[in-house]
C-alpha cells in the first residue's frame, strides 16, 4: 500500500532520515522499531504530510503522494493519530468522535447545507456511527465523559476511534503504549487486530514495548540512524546481529 523510496529528511546538516526505503504491505500490521533518535517519528511525519522530504518519494497504491498535505492524504484514507487537542478536552468523548470531518463527501455536505432535514439526518447518522465505534472499542461507558478527564490509555482508544469515523485505509500510530497500563494496552492491541482482520485496516505502528510489537506486528521494520536496518518477523529481527548492535549503541 505504501512504498517509501530513498527518503531523506535533513534538518540543517543533520540527516534524521537518511535514505530510508521500505514497504508497508496491504493488510499488514507493520511495526516500526529502532533506538531513540533512529528517525521513526520523522519518517512518519514525512509520510503523513507534516514535513516535506529533502528528497525521495512516497507512493500509495502506486500513486506518488510525496509531500501532499495531511488533508489530501486524509481524503485518500491515510491517517495518522494525533493526541486529542487541549481545546477539545472539555467536549465529551462522543463529541470528539462526531467532530471528525467526513472523508470525500463533498456532495453530502453540500446537501446538508441546503436542507435542514438533511442536517438532522446527517447528525443522527454521525452520532450512530460514533456510538458504534465506541462499542467496537469497548468504551461506550465513557461516551459522555469529558475527553480531558479520561485516562491516557482511554485517550489512545478515542484517537483510534477517530480514525474509525472515516473508515481509514492505513493508520499510522505513534507510540501507542507510552504511559498506558497493561490492561488498556491489551484493549488497544485487541482493537488494532480486530480493525485489521474485520475491517481490512492496514497499520504501521511505532512502539517501544516489544511484547506488544511481538503480539501484533508482522513484519517488523528496524530503523537506525535514519536508515532501514532490517525487516522480518519479530523473532528474526531480535536475533539479527546488526539490530542488537544498533540497540546496544556499538
Ligand atoms: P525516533 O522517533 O526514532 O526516536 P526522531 O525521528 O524523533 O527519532 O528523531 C530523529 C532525529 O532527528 C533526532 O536526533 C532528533 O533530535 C532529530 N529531529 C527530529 N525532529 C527535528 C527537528 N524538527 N529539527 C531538528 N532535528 C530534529
Amino acid at each position: 500500500m505504501i512504498r517509501v523510496e530513498k527518503l531523506h529528511k535533513h534538518f540543517g546538516g543533520f540527516h534524521a532520515v537518511d535514505g530510508a526505503s521500505l514497504e508497508i504491505r496491504t493488510g499488514t500490521i507493520t511495526g516500526l522499531i529502532g533506538p531513540n533518535g533512529a528517525g521513526k517519528t520523522t519518517l512518519f511525519n514525512v509520510i503523513a504530510g507534516r514535513y516535506q522530504p529533502t528528497s525521495g518519494h512516497v507512493y500509495m497504491d502506486g500513486e506518488d503522494i510525496t509531500g501532499l498535505p495531511p488533508h489530501k492524504l486524509f481524503d485518500k484514507g491515510l491517517l495518522r493519530t494525533f493526541q486529542i487537542a487541549h481545546e477539545f478536552g472539555s467536549m465529551t468523548v462522543r463529541e470528539n468522535l462526531m467532530m471528525v470531518p467526513p472523508r470525500q463527501s463533498g456532495e453530502k455536505l453540500w446537501n446538508a447545507i441546503f436542507s435542514r432535514g438533511a442536517v438532522a439526518e446527517e447528525e443522527e447518522r454521525i452520532r450512530a456511527k460514533a456510538d458504534e465505534v465506541l462499542e467496537f472499542l469497548t468504551i461506550s461507558h465513557i461516551a459522555d465523559q469529558k475527553a480531558g478527564m479520561i485516562s491516557g490509555g482511554q485517550k489512545k482508544l478515542v484517537e483510534l476511534g477517530r480514525t474509525m469515523m472515516v473508515d481509514a485505509k492505513i493508520v499510522f500510530l505513534d507510540e501507542v503504549g507510552a504511559g498506558v497500563n497493561r490492561t488498556l494496552l491489551n484493549t488497544i492491541g485487541d482493537a488494532i487486530v480486530r480493525l485489521n482482520k474485520e475491517r481490512g485496516y492496514t497499520f504501521c505502528v511505532i512502539e517501544h514495548d516489544m511484547d506488544f510489537i511481538g503480539r501484533l506486528c508482522d513484519p517488523v521494520i528496524v530503523m537506525a540512524e535514519g536508515k532501514v536496518l532490517a525487516e522480518g518477523s519479530v523473532d528474526q529481527v531480535k536475533n539479527d546481529e546488526r539490530v542488537i548492535e544498533a540497540y546496544l549503541g556499538r
